[in-house]
C-alpha cells in the first residue's frame, strides 16, 4: 500500500507516519516527490489494509492511500504521478526534463579512441558518454573488453570533456570498481534478470540503467527494476533496446510500444536504444527520433570515429558527421 500525502504536508507529518509505521514493523520507502511525498509499506497483510487505510487517511495531512496489487510496487507510476528524475553527474532525466542524448563507443578501445568520440558526441550536443569497459559477447572467444584499464580511459575522457559517463557492470564483484569510475551504471540485455546483480546495484549509490531482457515482458523488466529499488537504490532508468522476434533483417526489433507503455506503468524515466534495436547504422536515425516524439526522456546512441574498424558493433555505429546530423533532427523535434 502507498500513502501519498497532501501537497502542503511538513517534513514532520510525513516523519510522524514515518516512526509510526516503523514502530508497528513495516518496511518503508520514502519518495519525496517535487510536490507531494509519497510512503511505499512493504509486507501488510491483506486483512490489515482496510484499517491501516483508515487509520492514515484520518489524518488532515493524507491525501489517500492506495492498495498495489501488483509485483512491483516501488516503480509503479502511482508511487511517483509526476515521473520521477534521475541525475547523472549533474545532467537530469526525466520527470519533464528535457530529453538527454547520451552517446559513445560500444567499447572503449584505446585512450585516443575514447577520447575522441567523447570531444566529438559533446561537440554534436550529446551530455553524457557511453563506451564498455566489461562486455558481454556471444562467444567466449572475443573481445570482453579492458575492464579497470578501460574504466580509466573512461574516467580520462570524462576529466577531458566534462561529460558524466555511463559503462555496464556484469559482474557483482566488479560493482565497486565501477561505481569509482563511472557516473552510472548499466546493466545489459544479458543480466536483466541476474537477480543478485540487481540487487547489488541495488545498494550502490550511482543511478542504474536497466537494460530490458531479449525477451523480457514489460512486468517481468519492471519486476527486474524493483529488485533494484526494494534495496534502496531509486534511481534507476529504462532502457528499450530491442527484443528478439523472427525478424533477421534487423539486429531486434525496437519496441516503440515500451516508450508509452512504460511512461503508464512506472515512474522511472524510459531511455531509447536505437542502435541495439535495429543494428544497423542506416535505421538509428529515424528511430532514435520516433523514440523522442513517443516521449522517450533519453536516447543512448553509439558512435564511433571509425565503425568499420570498430572492435564491437561497427555496423550499428554512426560516425561522428552521421551523429551531428541526428542531432539537427534531434533538436529540431525537441518538445
Ligand atoms: C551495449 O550497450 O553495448 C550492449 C551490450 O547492450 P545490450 O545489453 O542491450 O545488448
Ligand atoms: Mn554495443
Amino acid at each position: 500500500m502507498i500513502i501519498i500525502l497532501k501537497p502542503g504536508a511538513s517534513a514532520r507529518n510525513r516523519d510522524d507516519i514515518v516512526e509510526s509505521l516503523k514502530a508497528r514493523g513495516f518496511t518503508l520507502h520514502v519518495s519525496d516527490g517535487a510536490t507531494q511525498s509519497v510512503i511505499g509499506i512493504i509486507g501488510i497483510e491483506p486483512a490489515q489494509k482496510v484499517e491501516l487505510a483508515d487509520q492514515y487517511e484520518a489524518l488532515p495531512f493524507v491525501e489517500k492511500c492506495v492498495p498495489v496489487s501488483k509485483p512491483y510496487k516501488l516503480v509503479d507510476r502511482q508511487f511517483q504521478p509526476g515521473g520521477s528524475t534521475v541525475e547523472i553527474g549533474g545532467v537530469k532525466i526525466g520527470g519533464g526534463a528535457p530529453p538527454v542524448m547520451m552517446a559513445g563507443p560500444c567499447t572503449v578501445e584505446t585512450p585516443e579512441q575514447i577520447i575522441e568520440s567523447a570531444i566529438a558526441v559533446k561537440k554534436a550536443g550529446a551530455q553524457i558518454l557511453r563506451g564498455g569497459a566489461y562486455k558481454p559477447s556471444t562467444s567466449p572467444y572475443s573481445f570482453h573488453g579492458h575492464g579497470v584499464e578501460g574504466l580509466k580511459m573512461l574516467g580520462a575522457a570524462r576529466d577531458e570533456t566534462g561529460l558524466p559517463v555511463i559503462t555496464e557492470v556484469m559482474d557483482v564483484r566488479d560493482v565497486e570498481v565501477c561505481c569509482e569510475w563511472a557516473d552510472c551504471l548499466q546493466i545489459g540485455a544479458r543480466n536483466a534478470q541476474n537477480y543478485t546483480l540487481l540487487r547489488e546495484v541495488g545498494l550502490a549509490k550511482k543511478p542504474v540503467m536497466l537494460k530490458r531482457g531479449m525477451s523480457m515482458r514489460y512486468d517481468e523488466w519492471l519486476q527486474a527494476a524493483e529488485y533494484i529499488a526494494s534495496q534502496g537504490n531509486y534511481n534507476i532508468l529504462l532502457c528499450e533496446r530491442g527484443i528478439r522476434t523472427f525478424e533477421t533483417y534487423t539486429r531486434n526489433t525496437f519496441d516503440i510500444n515500451a516508450i508509452p507503455a512504460m511512461k503508464e506503468l512506472s515512474h522511472l524515466p524510459i531511455v531509447a536504444d536505437p542502435s541495439h534495436g535495429t543494428g544497423k547504422a542506416s535505421l538509428v536515425a529515424p528511430v532514435t527520433l520516433a523514440s523522442l516524439v513517443a516521449g522517450a526522456d533519453a536516447a543512448i546512441v553509439e558512435v564511433h570515429p571509425n565503425p568499420a574498424k570498430a572492435l564491437k558493433d561497427g555496423a550499428q555505429s554512426l560516425t561522428p558527421a552521421q551523429f551531428e546530423s541526428l542531432m539537427a533532427g534531434w533538436r529540431a523535434l525537441m518538445p
